[in-house]
C-alpha cells in the first residue's frame, strides 16, 4: 500500500548540496506495525516525513493507496494527507489554547468537512479509547506527558487514517508510559488494522514490532521481519 522508488532527499545548507537519502525504495504493506532504527542522522525522520507527505523527496516516487503522491501540488498532498495519514511526534506538538477534546477535534474541522454530531461522535469514542474522556476539557498544561501523547494519538486516528506515522513516539516519556502507549498503538493496529510506521531508538518498541528496517547513512542495510511477524 506504500511504495516508494528510488527516492533522493537533498538538502540545501548554505552553498551546500546536503545529500540524505539516495535511491532508497521500499514497499510497506497494509496492517504492517514496522519501524526504521538506526543512528542518529541516518535519515530515519527524512523517509518518514516524505512517506507521510510532510516533506516532498528531491527525485523519486512514491505510491500510497494507488496515488502517486509526488504529482500532486501542495494543496492536494495536504488534503491527501489529511485523508489518508495520522501523524505522532515526538514532542506530541498539541494546541497549547485548546482543550484535550478541540486538539482530537481539530484535524476533523480542518480537513474532513463533517457534521457537528458525527464530530462529537468520533472525538468521544477516542477519547474513551485512549483514557482520555475525564480529561476532554483540560488544556494540554494541565496533563502528563504520557496524557499528552495519548491526546496526540487519538488526534492523528480521528480522522480514520488507513496509515499513522510515528517519529520517536515514546522518546519523552518514562519507561512506563512508553510501554502504556506502545500497549494502546498496538491495541488499535488489530483493531483497525491500522499500518504503523515508526521511527524510533526505542528498545520496547523495536521488541514489538513485525519488520524492523535498518538505516545507516539513508541506506537500508537490514530489512528483516521479527518473530512476531513471522508468528502473526
Ligand atoms: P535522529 O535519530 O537524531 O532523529 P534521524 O535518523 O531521524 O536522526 P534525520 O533527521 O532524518 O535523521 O537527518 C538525516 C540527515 O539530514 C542528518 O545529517 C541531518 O543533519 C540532515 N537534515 C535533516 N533535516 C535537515 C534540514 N531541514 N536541513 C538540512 N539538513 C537536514
Ligand atoms: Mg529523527
Amino acid at each position: 500500500m506504500i511504495k516508494a522508488n528510488n527516492l533522493k532527499k537533498v538538502y540545501r545548507v548554505g552553498e551546500l548540496d546536503l545529500t540524505v537519502i539516495d535511491n532508497l525504495s521500499i514497499s510497506i504493506n497494509e496492517g504492517e506495525f514496522i519501524s526504521f532504527i538506526g543512528p542518529s542522522g541516518s535519515g530515519k525522520s527524512t523517509v518518514l516525513n516524505m512517506l507521510g507527505c510532510l516533506d516532498t523527496p528531491t527525485f523519486g516516487d512514491i505510491e500510497i493507496n494507488s496515488q502517486d503522491i509526488t504529482k500532486l501540488n501542495k494543496t492536494q498532498l495536504a488534503n491527501f494527507r489529511g485523508e489518508h495519514i495520522g501523524f505522532i511526534f515526538q514532542s506530541f506538538n498539541l494546541i497549547p489554547v485548546l482543550t484535550v477534546y478541540e486538539n482530537i477535534e481539530y484535524p476533523l474541522i480542518m480537513i474532513q468537512n463533517l457534521a457537528e454530531e458525527e464530530r462529537k461522535l468520533r472525538v468521544e469514542k477516542l477519547l474513551k479509547e485512549v483514557g482520555m474522556f475525564e480529561h476532554k476539557d483540560k488544556t494540554p498544561d494541565k496533563i502528563s506527558g504520557g496524557q499528552m501523547q495519548r491526546v496526540a494519538i487519538a488526534r492523528a486516528l480521528v480522522t480514520n487514517p488507513k496509515i499513522v506515522f510515528a517519529d520517536e513516539p515514546t522518546a519523552n516519556l518514562d519507561s512506563k508510559t512508553a510501554h502504556m502507549i506502545i500497549e494502546l498503538m498496538k491495541k488499535i493496529q488489530k483493531e483497525h488494522n491500522t499500518t504503523f510506521v515508526f521511527a524510533t531508538h526505542d528498545e520496547k518498541i523495536v521488541e514489538n514490532v513485525d519488520r524492523l528496517i535498518t538505516l545507516v547513512d539513508g541506506n537500508i542495510v537490514e530489512d528483516v521481519y521479527t518473530k512476531r511477524g513471522q508468528h502473526e
